[in-house]
Parts: structure tokens; sequence; C-alpha cells
């Protein structure tokens, strides 16, 4: 026997890991329905930013594209230099969700009129594609990703995606057209989950916004910076 005793690991004590920190996330308040958005976060125990300049995306995890009118978001953020950002926030990594002008907004081609976007979503979509006599309506759709039951479906002035890329999964449709899709950490709805009470499809998005979260604090050993 030696005259040390045997070494021992000096360490944390062991116990229950800790729970990683929540995603942040923001929600372009330009235009639209940003703070019902805002308001089922809440529901889920997230405060999120609302982000009205560039500057605000800084750190976000995520970031939601409200519906609302799509060529007057545009515009807005045009004027407020944020479009390009918005890009480079999802070429960086960031997780999006863009419901109804939103899913306009981030599509690869817009049509019915054509208008610019944001191009980080490889889809195809028509502005109020359902037509003027069904403007709005109600409905249910089934989505295998978020289980029983069906979604809810409130569409408001909707579009209709006519053309999905092939890295797109499509999680459910309305009338054999792509309603909710995914490429990536990119989601899209041509409906609008923040007027029901089915919280779903945001904690879905939270997932990938922690997915976002993880990966960015990999890539700077800790210390996040988006
Ligand atoms: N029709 C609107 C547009 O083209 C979208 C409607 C909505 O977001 N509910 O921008």
């Amino acid at each position: 026997m030696g005259a040390f005793p045997e070494a021992t690991t000096v360490g944390p004590r062991p116990g229950p890991a800790p729970s990683p920190a929540p995603p942040r996330i923001g929600v372009l308040a330009l235009q639209g329905s940003f703070a019902l958005h805002a308001a089922v976060l809440r529901r889920l125990g997230i405060e999120a930013v609302e982000v009205r300049r560039a500057a605000a995306l800084e750190g976000l995890d995520g970031l939601i594209i409200p519906g609302g009118e799509s060529s007057t978001m545009l515009k807005f953020l045009l004027e407020e230099d944020l479009f390009d950002p918005l890009v480079a926030f999802q070429r960086d990594g960031g997780a999006l969700y863009g419901t109804c002008a939103g899913a306009i907004l981030m599509a690869r081609t817009v049509e019915n009129p054509a208008q610019k976007s944001l191009g980080v979503l490889d889809i195809e979509i028509q502005r109020n594609g359902y037509g003027r006599q069904l403007e709005s309506h109600l409905g249910a759709c089934p989505c295998s990703a978020l289980g029983e039951p069906d979604l809810p479906l409130v569409m408001i002035r909707g579009p209709v995606i006519s053309d999905t890329g092939p890295r797109v999964e499509v999680l459910a449709e309305w009338r054999g057209q792509p309603a909710f899709v995914r490429e990536g950490k990119v989601l899209a709805t041509t409906f609008h989950p923040e007027l029901t009470d089915d919280t779903r499809i945001h904690a879905y998005f939270l997932e990938l916004a922690a997915e976002a979260r993880e990966a960015t604090s990999r890539k700077s050993g800790g210390t996040i910076s988006r």
C-alpha cells in the first residue's frame, strides 16, 4: 500500500442532468397576428421577443413570421432592412415558422400575383389560392407527425402550395394540397394554428429551435452568438 490514499475524482456531485436552456424565440412584429403567436408561446412557457429591427435577431434560435398581408409585410421588411438579415438568419441555422402570409414570404416562388420572397423554403405558392368564394373556412386535417386528434384548421384567405422541392416534407394536407410543410428547420402552414387552442405545431417548432440552439452552442463551444 502506498503512502497516499487512492485518488478520488473531484467533480460535480452526481444528480439529474441540468435541463437544457429553453430556445430563444422571436416573432416578427411588423404587421399581422404576431401577438397571438406570442400568446401561444407564453402558454408553452416561452416569452418571445418582438422583432422589428435586424438587431433583435441577435441570439435568437427561432423566429415566427405571422399571417397578415404578405405584400404589406414585404414592404415593411424592405423598409426596415430586415430582408437580407432574415435570409442570413435561416442560412446560419436559425429555425423559422411562417403561417399563411409568413409562408408566402418564405417561399422560393410566389404567384397570383408574383412577389419578391425570401426563398428560404423550397415551395411555390399561390396567394389567395382557395379563391374568393372560399376566402375563410374551418376544417381539420390529419397529421401523423403530431398524432391524434386531427389538427384544427382555420384558413383565412389562405395560399395554396402548388409545388414542393425534393427536401420538403408534407406533414399535413388540406383538399389534396400541402398545408403544413417542413424543410429542415423551416416550417410553414397555410392555416392559422394561433387562432385555435391547439399548441402542437408551436411545440413542434420549439423542438426545432432547441435543435438550432444546440447546434449553435456546439459550434461556438458553449457561448451562443447568433
Ligand atoms: N392573403 C394574404 C396574402 O396574400 C395572406 C392571408 C393570411 O395571412 N391569412 O398575403
